[in-house]
Formats: C-alpha cells, structure tokens, sequence
C-alpha cells in the first residue's frame, strides 16, 4: 500500500486533476490511498469567509461563498461533462456542502461571534469539496474509487485549528477504515488537513497540514512509501524563489528534511517526517506537472551521505532577549523563562545564552503579546522584528572541516546577531538583518553550491 499526496497546485483544476488521475493510474498496483488538499487558494477564501462572517459582514461573506461554490461546480462540469449521472452526482455533493456552509456563515455573522471550532468547521470544507470531485472524476476515468471521512479516523485533541494527533487512535483506526472503503475498489481517497477530536468534535491540522495527514496515514497502514506531488521538481538547496542556480536534491535524511522544512523550506508542512520515521517510511517529494522526474527521495539517515544539503531561511522572525542580573549564578532560571513559552505554546526556535541573557528566536506567526508581558514581571525584555534566520543544514555538516569559517567568510561586513548549532549536528543557524538576507542566503549558497570543484567537498 502507497500514501499519495496532491497538494492544492496539483488540484487546482480540471487539467490538473486529470493529470493527477493518470498519476495514480500508474500506481494501482500498489493500492494507492489517495490524500488530497483543498483546490488551491480555496483555503485562504474560506479564511476570508470566516473573517467576513466573525465581522458581520454578511453580504461580502455571500459573495465569497457564491464564489466558491462556483469554482467547484464549473470544475465538476468540466471533469464530468461526458459522464451526465456522476456530474448530477458531483454537483449534488458539492451544492450540498456549499448550503451546509451557507447556513453555518449565516448563523455565525447573526452571532458576530466565531469559535476556534466554527473556524475549523469552515476551512475544511475546502477539502471535502476537492475529495469529493475528485472521487467521482476517478470513478468516471474507470478507477473504481471509495471515499473516505478523515474525520472518522485522524483524531487529535481539541485544539481546534491545530489539532494535535493522537498517534495511537489514528493508529487503531486508520487500518479499518481504509481496509473497509477498499473492498470492490481500485483506490480510495481522502482529504488532508480535516481532522476530529475522539468525540467527532471537527479540528484541523494547521495550515497546509494535508503533507502531516498523508505521513498519519502511511504511518498507520505501514504503507510502502508516501509521496508527496506538488509543483516543484523536489526538494532544493535553497528557496528557488530567493536564489538563483538552486539544485534539486536527489535524497535527504529524515533529520536533515525535518530540519529544512522547521527552517523555513515551503516544501513540506514540518510535522511530516516524524510519523514516517517511527515506521521507517520512505518519503519521495514529486512534481505533478513533472511526473517523470525522480523527485527527492527522504530516507533513513544511513542512506545519506554527509555534507550540506541546503541553505534555508526564515524571514520573519521575533529575536527576544531577555537580560536579568538574576540569572547569574542561579538555576532555574530558564526553567522560569521555558514555561512561559510552554504555557503561551510558543515555540522556540534557536536560544543561545550567557551569563545575564537568554536571547531566543520565534516565528513571526506566532502571538508573543503575552509572553513578553510575562518575562517582563521579572526581566528586561527587547524584541526585535527586524532580523531574519539563516540555516545551514546537512548531516555530519559539523565534521566538515573548515565549514563554520566557510559559512561565515562571505559574510564578513554583515553583523550576526545569534549563532546555535543544534546537537544533532545537522544544523548550524545565525540571525542577520532582515535587509541583509536575500544578499546573505545567496552568497552563502554560492560558496557551498555553485563553486565548481574545491568546494565539491561540501557535499
Ligand atoms: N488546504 C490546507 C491549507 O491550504 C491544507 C493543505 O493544503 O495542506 O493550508
Ligand atoms: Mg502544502
């Protein structure tokens, strides 16, 4: 059995989808579950309409939903224009949805009030409208395809827009249930990122949380592989959009991916690898418009060999630096400092100290308001929004001989403002201005990548 992700891009219309479908015509025989993300840029809509909604703004929240529901009926006619009955089919379900939906943003701009929970009812309906399609188009292509409900089988606490997993319930459920939709059918799909507490109470897995629901999957039906289609050839040495003359990387280790996509890599959601290490599951990063490419292919570490695989950034950051005479010769200090990141659930990126200062790096996602106001009932706390984060990743990247001085050497008129290597030697990452970095991110990946034989031995 094969886990087969298609992200937004790789469904985001009818010339795409038939694409997709003859992708997983070519893996039948592996048992393809299909897991598929919201037709791109629907999601970002359904977050519009929520705002709308919370903010009572009921004629503007119509006019997004009348969009929505048209995208998908114009996109069901266009798949499903010589197969009459499924499209009655298709366009039944997904006028379905669309009502549901309506009702729901009624009742929500008549409250003015919007839970974390009636959000994460909203945005999923991305990917039920998208699975929905999609399993009639198959079944109309001849591929006789089941449908599933992830929320009968990804189950997650109550945290409603970023569901944490409950690894064992998934486990228990996940083999059930796909070996139940895969009785007289060729293939069977379903959705990524929805999700469900124990109770069926509707949660979702965070943004661009499908890649995290197909590792679940795979994780849980012990599947052969897990591959991920979007729109790039793979997993590069830099963010190609920042860089130019990036390579494709032909295979990564699992640390060296998790690494890259925490720091700051868009290829895949970060939670993705743990549930495929814990099973050993190869991972492949595919390009859907590209199906013959060799993708990268994310592996257990002995498969790699060591040497820097990429440069990654991340652009917007908090840097916190946190100055208290208390912490001299004391303990427990950063313990203090610790929880309040725990309680807030802020996650910490890099942390480097000295005697009288804790400076640490967070995503600018992530809402600090609260922390700071904590750290400064006993500490001085500057936060700086001005700077951005450099990684260097690869495995065994610390017994490179030379590295450190080699990263460090194009930047020789550039402050840095924090440096940490992580144990695991896989990474070794800095702070620069944010004004610095595009110019930072290039020449460092110019010096490890682009300069031909004496640095071949970075590899
Ligand atoms: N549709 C969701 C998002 O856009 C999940 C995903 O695509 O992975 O965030
Ligand atoms: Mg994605």
């Amino acid at each position: 059995m094969i886990v087969m992700k298609f992200g937004g891009t790789s469904v985001a219309n009818c010339e795409a989808i038939t694409r997709m479908i003859g992708i997983v015509r070519g893996k039948l025989e592996d048992r393809p579950v299909v897991v598929v993300s919201a037709l791109s840029k629907v999601t970002d809509l359904l977050y519009r309409i929520a705002d709308k909604a919370a903010e009572r703004e009921k004629s503007e929240a119509d006019l997004l939903l009348a969009q929505l529901r048209d995208r998908h009926l114009k996109l069901a006619e266009e798949l499903l224009s010589s197969h009459p009955s499924i499209l009655r089919e298709a366009c039944a379900r997904v006028n379905s949805l669309c009502d549901d939906l309506d009702a729901f943003v009624a009742a929500v701009c008549s409250v003015g009030e919007l839970s974390q929970r009636s959000k994460a009812i909203i945005i999923s309906n991305g990917e039920y409208l998208s699975s929905n399609i999609i399993c009639c188009a198959m079944n109309a292509s001849g591929i006789r395809t089941n449908y599933m409900d992830a929320r009968g089988f990804i189950i997650t606490d109550a945290d409603y827009l970023k569901g944490e997993p409950d690894m064992d319930a998934i486990a228990a459920r996940v083999p059930e249930a796909v070996a139940a939709a895969y009785v007289n059918a060729d293939a069977v799909i379903t959705q990524g990122f929805v999700s469900a507490t124990a109770d069926g109470e509707p949660t979702v897995l965070g943004r661009g949380g499908s890649d995290y629901s197909a590792s679940l999957i795979g994780m849980s039906v012990d599947a052969e592989r897990i591959e991920i289609w979007t729109d790039v050839d793979g997993v590069r040495t830099a963010d190609p959009r920042r860089v130019d003359n990036t390579r494709c990387l032909d295979r990564i280790s699992f640390e060296e991916a998790a690494e890259m996509a925490h720091f700051g890599a868009k290829v895949l959601h970060p939670l993705t690898i743990e549930p495929a290490v814990r099973k050993n599951i190869p991972i492949y990063v595919l390009n859907s418009m590209n199906p013959a490419g060799q993708g990268t292919a994310i592996l257990q570490s002995s498969f790699i060999e060591d040497g820097v695989k990429s440069v990654s950034c991340k652009e917007n950051i908090y840097v916190i630096n946190i100055f208290s005479t208390k912490m001299i010769n004391t303990s427990g200090f950063l313990k203090k400092v610790f929880e309040i990141f725990s309680e807030n659930k802020v996650s910490v990126d890099l942390i480097s100290t000295s005697e009288a200062n804790i400076s640490v790096t967070v995503d600018s996602s992530q809402n600090i308001d609260r922390v700071v106001e904590r750290l400064s009932d006993f500490a001085e706390v500057y936060v700086d929004s001005d700077k951005s984060q450099v990684s260097v990743i690869g495995k065994n990247i610390i017994s490179l001989k030379g590295l450190l001085e080699q990263t460090f050497a194009p930047l020789r008129d550039c402050r840095i403002y924090m440096i940490s290597q992580g144990a695991s030697y896989v990474n070794i990452s800095f702070v620069v201005d944010r004004t610095l970095l595009d110019g930072v991110v290039r020449q460092i990946h110019k010096y490890l990548f682009e300069t031909d034989g004496e640095n071949e031995g970075r590899k």
